[in-house]
C-alpha cells in the first residue's frame, strides 16, 4: 500500500561528509496550494541532529553548506523548522519505508511534480539519487529537467507545511 513519506536514501553528505538522508513526504497527502499546485516535497536532513538544533548550533554544514541564509549566519532562511522536526522524528524512529521501484513508478504514472530541496542544498545528495525521481515526476523546479539533472543550479525554494 502506498505510503504518505519515504526515506529515498541515506549517506555521507556532498557537501563535508556528515551523514544525512533524504525524504520524499506527500505520494498520498502532496502539498496542494494555488500556487504550487500538487507538490511532493524533499527534504535533507542531517541524521544525528533535530533540524531546529542544527541550524542554531550550526551542525547543518552537511546539508546547508555554507549558505549565507542559515539561522547561524544572516538567519534569513524562511523555512519552517518545526515541522521538519516532526519529519526527523518519524525518521528516527524508524516509521519511514524506503523509497522502491513501485514509488518510482507511481511519479512515472502520474507525473506529480516533486519539489528538489524543500529543504536543505540538493547538491548535498549524489545526483544518481535524485536521477530516477527527476526523471519519472514532473520536477517542479523552474529550472529545466536538463538543468536540474546538472543539480548544480537547483536551490531549495520551499516552503510548504508537509503532510508527514
Ligand atoms: S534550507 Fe536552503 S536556503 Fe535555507 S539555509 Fe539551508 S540551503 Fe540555505
Amino acid at each position: 500500500m502506498l505510503q504518505n513519506s519515504y526515506i529515498v536514501w541515506s549517506g555521507a553528505s556532498l557537501l563535508d561528509g556528515s551523514e544525512i538522508a533524504l525524504i520524499l513526504t506527500g505520494f498520498v497527502y502532496p502539498t496542494s496550494n494555488r500556487k504550487t499546485g500538487r507538490l511532493i516535497q524533499s527534504w535533507i536532513l542531517q541524521q544525528e541532529f533535530v533540524p531546529t538544533s542544527a541550524a542554531k548550533n550550526g551542525l547543518d554544514q552537511g546539508i546547508c553548506g555554507n549558505c549565507p541564509l542559515k539561522l547561524s549566519q544572516s538567519g534569513s532562511c524562511y523555512v519552517n523548522l518545526l515541522p521538519i522536526n516532526n519529519i526527523y522524528r518519524k525518521y528516527k524512529t524508524g516509521t519511514y519505508p524506503k523509497l522502491g521501484t513501485n514509488e518510482i513508478e507511481v511519479l512515472k504514472r502520474y507525473r506529480d511534480p516533486v519539489r528538489i530541496g524543500s529543504y536543505g542544498d540538493p547538491t548535498a545528495v549524489p545526483i544518481e539519487v535524485w536521477e530516477p525521481i527527476i526523471l519519472q515526476s514532473s520536477c517542479s523546479h523552474p529550472h529545466s529537467k536538463k538543468n536540474v539533472l546538472s543539480i548544480a543550479e537547483v536551490g531549495d525554494e520551499t516552503k510548504e507545511l508537509p503532510a508527514l
